[in-house]
């Protein structure tokens, strides 16, 4: 049999020859006692180096408007990184807070914002609605979905395809349901499918009716600059998009550095309508009297302009493309031609997210566990960590480095092969 015909092309035989080849390699595999981890999208160590000059930042203490910034105030963060971040977000200043290290904090500090006092536009807090639910597009960012669930928000999941969520899907589901209150989208290179949403499904969804008054969209754009080509994805002008129809309130935008700078002591950004922003920092200031300016400034003067992020970008992209080739090599060398996985191609982010037989995705994490190889829980990236399919598989190439993700990659390649083959012959 050629190395590249479907298992389910192949005879009882011929099946049963190839499991006993796989059982051997992955005996083979479990003897060499790895200790491999595959499992959460972190810059590596040579990724975190690039901001060395951030820690004998700042120069002087004062901010280009002249704010010293070692004191307390300015909720919505000094003004020239605002500016920076504007630009490379493309909205106004006036209309982006810089806040703390972490915008996973800003969406929950958001939702209980909603929860307990409602948005701009609602009829009252969230909590006293009877319901609330939000659409998930699937597969994606776990962290999202598990936010949702300790508030009790029911979620509901719509397909995400290769240019943004299913978005007659959604369209349909926001129309007539008015305990739909909001949805999750990462628009670029999303978490873990690396799907850009494009122009006209943000054009969409910043139009469409809904018949909750102050849906929201959690527009959570992590991955805006982290390209691994040349050919640089532009995220949808999601504000603009949304003030044009109607709904300037609809979309709240997040962003941080912690995978451009530090990721435990970068910078985050939301943003949204200038109302939105009023209404956030109000909120805010009932439990802070200001940033963190110092580390603003520092990342201001370690930037230097909009360009100087891009800049950047560009030897972030030198570290971890080459480990993204990698999986891609070894995935269609092991894989390809066999009809047991399929996989994403990102030209961004952090992630491949990588489909396997129904049924297997389980067996392939488990199989990969005992061998010493730590991967994403499989369903992970679904509400309530159910895959429905058993399929998806995310896997997150940056932390280790080039020679482990190789190492790592056969092994889940083998893992694949053997738990497709159990699944195959039944
Ligand atoms: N949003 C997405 C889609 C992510 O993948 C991550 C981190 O993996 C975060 C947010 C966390 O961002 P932050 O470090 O700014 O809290």
């Amino acid at each position: 049999t050629a190395t590249t015909t479907p298992l389910a092309q192949r005879s009882a035989e011929e099946l049963e020859a190839f499991a006993q080849e796989q059982q051997q390699a992955y005996a083979a595999l479990k003897a060499r006692g790895l200790s491999l981890d595959l499992t959460r999208g972190k810059p590596a160590a040579a990724q975190l180096d690039l901001a060395d000059d951030l820690l004998s930042l700042p120069k002087g203490v004062k901010d280009a408007a002249g704010v010293d910034t070692r004191n307390y105030g300015g909720l919505e963060g000094i003004r020239e990184l605002r500016e920076m971040f504007a630009e490379l977000l493309w909205v106004e200043p006036e209309q982006v807070v810089a806040g703390g290290n972490s915008s996973l904090v800003m969406m929950r500090d958001v939702l209980v914002d909603l929860w307990l006092h409602g948005g701009v536009d609602s009829e009252r807090p969230w909590s006293q609605e009877e319901k609330v639910t939000f659409i998930c597009p699937v597969p994606g960012y776990d962290r999202h979905f598990t936010l949702l669930d300790w508030f009790g928000i029911e979620m509901v999941t719509v397909p995400m395809h290769d240019d943004g969520p299913d978005v007659e899907a959604v369209a349909q589901l926001v129309a007539s349901d008015p305990t739909i209150k909001g949805m999750w989208l990462v628009p670029t290179y999303a978490n873990p499918s690396g799907s850009v949403v494009s122009q006209e499904i943000a054009a969409r969804l910043a139009s469409m009716p809904t018949a909750a008054p102050d849906f929201k969209i959690f527009w959570d754009n992590a991955y805006a600059f982290h390209h691994l080509t040349e050919e640089e994805a532009k995220s949808a002008d999601i504000l603009t998009l949304a003030a044009a129809s109607g709904h300037p309130h609809r979309p709240i935008m997040f962003a941080s550095t912690s995978k451009i700078t530090l990721a435990g002591a970068g910078v985050a950004f939301l943003a949204g309508s200038v109302e939105t922003v009023k209404w956030y920092t109000g909120h805010l200031g009932k439990g802070a009297i200001g940033p963190d300016k110092v580390n603003q400034l520092r990342h201001s003067q370690f930037f230097g302009s909009p360009q100087g992020v891009r800049d950047h970008m560009v030897k972030h992209r030198e570290i971890i493309a080459p480990k993204f080739a990698e999986v891609e090599r070894i995935l269609t060398e092991r894989l390809g031609g066999l009809g047991v996985a399929t996989w994403t191609r990102p030209t961004g982010g952090y992630f491949v997210s990588l489909d396997v037989l129904d049924g297997t995705a389980s067996r392939v994490v488990a199989l990969a566990k005992d061998a010493g190889i730590a991967l994403t829980p499989a369903g992970a990236s679904f509400p309530h960590g159910d895959d429905p399919r058993d399929r998806t598989i995310r896997l997150a190439p940056t932390f280790p480095p080039l020679d482990q993700v190789s190492e790592a990659m056969e092994a889940v390649a083998t893992c694949v092969l053997l738990a497709a083959v159990e699944q195959v012959r039944g």
